[in-house]
């Protein structure tokens, strides 16, 4: 059965797209630790991170570079914390968080309740730096 993040891809489950190519796919984080928590996927499933071959591991981080830069634009903070989990979606994700101190990266904290129109702007806002 193909993951919740497969299911965005093929475009069955809706996300707040912010960015995209042929490998690769960043979207808002549905329950985010910040304004601008975006995951960065390889399209490919495949569940630990580790086993990504070198080639597309560095793809996928140059990737989520190029995003996280873009989110470190659009949203106020001090830089953009970066954090693999994976314990709960068995599909390599790479966290980028908006960060101002160390807690902003406690993911035991609760999380945003953001509406669809909230995420929308976020969303909206991060593309509009990443144009051009
Ligand atoms: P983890 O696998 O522990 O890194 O956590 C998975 C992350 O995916 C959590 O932060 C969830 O809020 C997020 N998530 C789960 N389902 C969705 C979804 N449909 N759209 C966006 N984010 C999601």
């Amino acid at each position: 059965m193909p993951s919740i993040f497969s299911r965005i891809v093929s475009g069955e489950i809706p996300c707040h797209r912010i960015a995209e190519d042929e490998h690769h796919l960043a979207f808002l984080d549905i329950n985010p630790l910040a304004r601008g928590h975006t995951l960065v996927i390889p399209k490919d499933e495949t569940d630990y991170i580790f086993d990504i071959d070198d080639e597309r591991l560095s793809a996928l981080m140059l990737f989520a570079k190029m995003v996280g830069l873009g989110i470190e634009r659009a949203i106020p903070c001090k830089r953009i914390g970066i954090t693999v989990i994976g314990l709960e979606v068995p599909h390599a994700h790479i966290h980028l968080i908006p960060i101002n101190s160390i807690s902003d990266m406690e993911f035991s904290r609760p999380k945003l309740t953001l509406s669809h129109e909230e995420l929308a702007n976020i969303a909206d806002q991060i593309r509009s730096e990443l144009k051009g």
